[in-house]
């Protein structure tokens, strides 16, 4: 039975390059494998979707039901992120950067994670140390995925090994301009041409109590601001809206990658407070906030201290 190589539930470009390289690995050791991932091609992410075109990549196939498959598990091994009946497959291998998830095996698997950027930096270094040929296009993917995860460096998340790995991976993909590329890929994530208003407010938002007041916060990543700019009427209505279904405040961060930086929609009983949580002032309806690219780490924490959590 081949080998299925899966990353975790809606996938990122990592998950996808992952199971591709890693499949790759597997099939050049002398184990049959397949590259797979938990959704059908069509769903998989823009910038995923460009980087598998930009390299001439096939989509991993679709594997949503693992009962009673050999599965190997790239980028992750929580088991709330696993395919279903993960319980009844064989799992054979885990290869990872993220810490250890909930996952047990009867047998002695082949486990190999380290604290890097990106799965891929994990499989370059396994490709390396055993002499493995690694092909052009995937090498490319590789490289992606890695700029991805890291933020094209700026991720406190990012290592010395993914530095490393990416200026080997471009050079086996033939790529020269590594910003370039990463451009490319923050484009297609950040594009917001025919996007639903609603949609692109949702695309990554989220609910949280500040003690007893309810305020959402949405983010998009963004190559520059100017991408929002024939929009931004219609989503600060949005947040209006969304902001009288029963929320103290919502705010909606216009996060500039390259700048690293965000540009803070506010809508809020108390603007002021929010003005004095990042040291910022509002002009018009949002506040440039310098270095805030995360919302878990730099939004979240200073809203909760501002509300007394
Ligand atoms: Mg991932
Ligand atoms: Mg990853
Ligand atoms: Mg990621």
């Amino acid at each position: 039975m081949s080998v299925s190589v899966v990353g975790h539930s809606n996938p990122d470009t990592d998950s996808v390059a992952a199971a591709i390289s890693y499949a790759n690995y597997l099939k050049a050791t002398g184990t049959d494998a397949v590259a797979c991932m938990q959704i059908a091609a069509d769903k998989l992410n823009p910038e995923s979707k460009v980087v598998l075109a930009k390299f001439g990549l096939a989509a991993p196939q679709e594997l949503t039901d693992a009962g009673g498959k050999d599965v190997a598990l790239v980028d992750f091994s929580d088991l709330a992120q696993a395919p279903a009946n993960i319980g009844s497959a064989n799992v054979v291998a885990v290869v990872d950067h993220h810490k250890i998830g909930d996952l047990t095996t009867n047998g002695p698997i082949f486990f190999y994670a380290k604290p890097v950027g990106c799965t891929c930096t994990v499989l370059f270094e396994m490709y390396k140390t055993n002499k493995v040929d690694l092909p052009k296009n995937i090498a490319g993917a590789m490289v992606c995925a890695i700029l991805s995860d890291t933020v094209n460096f700026k991720s406190p998340t990012c290592t010395d090994a993914d530095k490393a790995a990416v200026k080997e991976l471009l050079t086996l993909a033939g790529v020269t301009d590594q910003d370039a590329l990463f451009m490319e890929m923050l484009k297609a994530k950040s594009s917001i041409d025919g996007v639903p208003i609603k949609d692109l407010m949702f695309r990554d938002y989220k609910d949280f109590d500040m003690k007893g007041k309810k305020v959402g916060i949405g983010q998009i990543e963004l190559a520059t601001l100017e991408q929002v700019a024939p929009i931004r009427a219609d989503l600060f209505k949005a947040l209006q809206a969304q902001k009288a279904d029963g929320r103290h405040s919502v705010l909606f961060m216009l996060t500039d990658v390259v700048k690293e930086g965000t540009d803070l929609m506010v809508v809020s009983d108390d603007p002021a407070m929010i003005e004095s949580a990042f040291g910022a002032k509002i002009e018009g309806q949002s506040m440039w906030v310098k270095g805030m690219m995360s919302r878990k780490k730099q939004t979240v924490p200073p809203l909760q201290k501002a509300f007394g959590c």
